[in-house]
């Protein structure tokens, strides 16, 4: 049975990119007879916004999806901390008590998810009075692991080689895990046999798949699809006022726009005027 879900984060209203990510995980989900789920990932507790997670479930009711609710990020904190401490205790993980402009400083390369980290507290002592992270040792993982591979439905098999990273952040100094940890770690308990989510993040299952090696989780199937472009090349999901621009779906909800019309243009790829559909998040060609 194929199990998709569609995760957003409570930290601002959803758009149409939103709208498409949800439309294509929960088609794929329900053409085979499978489950769609809502998970809210609302590990970020200083930006989320908890009356948020409720106009979700009226934007996708309101195009016309349908979904089952599984638990939020913020009730399983104790299964993070609980997978932290066995990464630990295989020596995979140092603290990092650097602030980002120390990192800054030292002007680290910049990789797909922002500045690479140069590993500065690797096998240092850190200044425990100071707060700090936990960062994933990646040359020490990929050694444990050997050779791992995953595979997008439309993209194919890659090998999983998540080294260009560098030494990713599994817990964050604010919360119990990061995204990475959180969301692999939920996909796993939630059942999800297909991961679906925006081209942007493709790096992010290399690492996903890694931590599935380290915690002996299942191993999915990933689907990334194309994103909403505006037409100055940026991504809808980075426009900050895409909701004022006429893109948030409760505005477009609250104007009596027809939502499941809405939902089946989107499905034909007829996007509204100025967007248009990319795989390619960074421009490339
Ligand atoms: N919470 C993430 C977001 O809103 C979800 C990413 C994912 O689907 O893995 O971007
Ligand atoms: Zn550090």
């Amino acid at each position: 049975m194929i199990v998709t879900r569609f995760a957003p984060s409570p930290n601002g209203p959803l758009h149409l990119g939103h709208a498409y990510s949800a439309i294509v995980a929960h088609d794929l989900a329900k053409k085979a007879g499978g489950r769609f789920l809502l998970r809210i990932e609302d590990i970020d507790g200083a930006r989320s916004r908890p009356e948020l997670a409720d106009d979700f479930r009226r934007d996708l009711e309101w195009l016309g999806l349908e979904w089952e609710d599984v638990p939020a990020q913020s009730t399983r904190l104790d299964a993070y901390e609980a997978a932290a401490r066995r990464l630990m205790e295989k020596g995979l993980l140092y603290r990092c008590t650097c602030t980002r402009a120390e990192i800054q400083a030292l002007e680290p390369r910049m990789g797909p998810e922002g500045l690479i980290y140069p590993g500065t507290c690797k096998g240092r002592h850190v200044d425990l009075s100071r707060p700090s992270a936990l960062r994933l040792d990646m040359e020490a993982a990929m050694v444990r692991v050997g050779e791992i591979s995953w595979e997008d439905e439309t993209a194919g098999r890659f090998t999983a080689d998540p080294r260009e990273l560098g030494d990713v952040v599994l817990v964050r100094k604010d919360a119990p895990a990061s995204y990475h940890l959180a969301a692999t770690l939920d996909d796993a308990a939630d059942g999800v046999t297909l991961v679906t989510r925006g081209a942007d993040l493709f790096f992010a299952s290399h690492i996903h798949r890694l931590l599935q090696a380290l915690l002996n989780l299942p191993v999915p199937r990933w689907h990334h699809h194309p994103l909403l472009m505006e037409e100055d090349g940026r991504k809808l999901a980075k426009s900050r006022q895409s909701g004022e621009r006429g893109f948030g779906l409760s505005d477009l909800r609250e104007a009596g726009e027809d939502g499941r019309a809405l939902a089946d243009r989107l499905r034909m790829g007829q996007m509204p005027c100025g967007i248009t559909l990319s795989r390619f998040p960074h421009g490339e060609t």
